[in-house]
């Protein structure tokens, strides 16, 4: 049984259908709107993920990144990306997991504990025994903290977002994400996400700030107004709707495996639509297996972490280090920083592996101090 459809618990109901298990998707509002703020990504994290871009949910093709530094410097980083109709990107995968034999529930799972053969899955209408659960219920999931596990290994380090869809005649026609870094949006980064046409988000992503950001993006929005003011008539700009949550970029999997559980995704400390599905489909392919075997235990649902790290363990450590350091550079070292980096034209073409490795080295160049918190990041988990 998996909690929470939305890409890693997608991905994992239909990797364990098709592994040969009988296979149900619960989720608080299937059938009804999902709520699911993220609908970017780059093509490079998607094939990495094995996945492939499919024509009818894309909105918008990018070319790459501008990362904007606080006083304005502007390093350009080619890299195919995406804006999804994330509606019709949810519809797509669901139908597939259905296709595959998933059944699909509505409902609101409250806890799991251990009973029967396996777990007893407690949800606001009915008890279902599985032998496996899967919380894939996001970086808020209940499952596997309600048992007592930390399936984050750094909480207090999750990002907390707030994201305005907005509307201006031809904002969303622009082919470059835009990332703004320093204290317009400390311990990570301020968006804009051309969408087509005339649509775009503005986002905040916060560490260290609690959970309610929304004053960053109050004072994000009024900065890109005038970052683009000599573009557009930036006074016809309408927030439509906002959306808040948290991305759990530097949280990092803690304890995600015991008996007859494993979480996945963002309620593992796993951030991003393309990881969360790849971490989804490994859960759900050993789920599967464990279940066949009749071995359920710790143990053997442990194969799952062991494929995770080899995977993506090395990135997640290097993605967490550099954010930290980020994170404690002030304004003016990081527009050293990035003069530094346009001047030196740094190499950040390649694999997401290789631009996380020469961003990384980058940064601990430019500040020798944190080299030993850099390196403790690296060796941690
Ligand atoms: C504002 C914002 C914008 C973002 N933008 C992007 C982006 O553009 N690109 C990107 O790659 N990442 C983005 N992210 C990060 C991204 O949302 C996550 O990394 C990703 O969604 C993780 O997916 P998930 O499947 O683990 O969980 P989630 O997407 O969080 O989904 C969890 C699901 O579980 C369900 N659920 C929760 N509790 C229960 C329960 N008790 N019972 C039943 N169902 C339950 C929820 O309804 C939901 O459907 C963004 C995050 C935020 C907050």
């Amino acid at each position: 049984m998996v909690v929470g459809a939305s890409p890693s618990g997608i991905a994992a109901a239909a990797s364990a259908a098709r592994n040969g298990a009988e296979t149900i998707l619960l989720d608080r509002h299937m059938g009804g709107e999902f709520d699911h703020p993220a609908n970017t990504f780059f093509d490079g994290m998607f094939s990495r993920s094995g996945l492939t871009v499919e024509g009818d949910y894309v909105l918008h093709d990018l070319d790459g990144m501008h990362i904007i530094s606080p006083g304005g410097c502007c390093l350009s980083i080619p890299a195919p990306g995406r804006f999804i109709d994330r509606a019709r990107f949810d519809a797509l995968y669901l139908e597939r997991a259905e296709m595959a034999g998933t059944e699909l529930l509505r409902g609101t799972a409250r806890s799991a504990p251990l009973g029967g053969s396996g777990r007893r899955v407690e949800t606001d209408s009915c008890e279902i025994e599985a032998r496996v659960v899967i919380d894939a219920s996001g970086v808020d999931g209940a499952i596997a903290r309600g048992v007592g596990l930390e399936p984050l290994k750094h909480p207090e380090d999750v990002a907390w977002a707030a994201e305005a869809v907005v509307e201006l005649p031809g904002i969303g026609e622009e082919k470059y994400f835009e990332y703004f870094v320093g204290s317009i949006s400390p311990g990570w980064k301020a968006t804009f996400s051309p969408g087509g046409g005339d649509r775009a988000t503005l986002g905040v992503f916060v560490r260290g700030h609690g959970r309610d950001v929304r004053p960053f993006l109050d004072r994000f929005v009024k900065i890109f107004k005038q970052h683009k003011f000599a573009d557009y008539d930036v006074g016809e700009m309408k927030i439509v709707s906002i959306n808040r949550g948290g991305d759990a970029i530097a949280a990092l999997p803690g304890e995600i495996v015991s008996d007859s559980l494993m979480a996945t995704g963002a309620a593992a400390g796993m951030s991003g639509m393309a990881y969360a599905m790849r971490s989804g489909t490994i859960a759900g392919e050993v789920a599967a297996l464990a279940a066949a075997s009749g071995d359920v235990s710790k143990r053997s649902l442990s194969a799952y972490v062991q494929r995770w790290n080899r995977e993506f363990g090395l990135e997640y450590r290097m993605g967490r280090a550099s954010l930290l350091t980020l994170g404690r550079m002030a304004d003016e070292e990081i527009d050293r920083l990035a003069a530094g980096l346009a001047k030196r034209d740094l190499d950040l073409s390649g694999s997401f592996f290789r631009k996380g490795l020469s961003a990384g080295i980058a940064l601990a160049r430019s500040r020798p101090g944190t080299i030993p918190p850099l390196i403790q990041s690296l060796a941690e988990g």
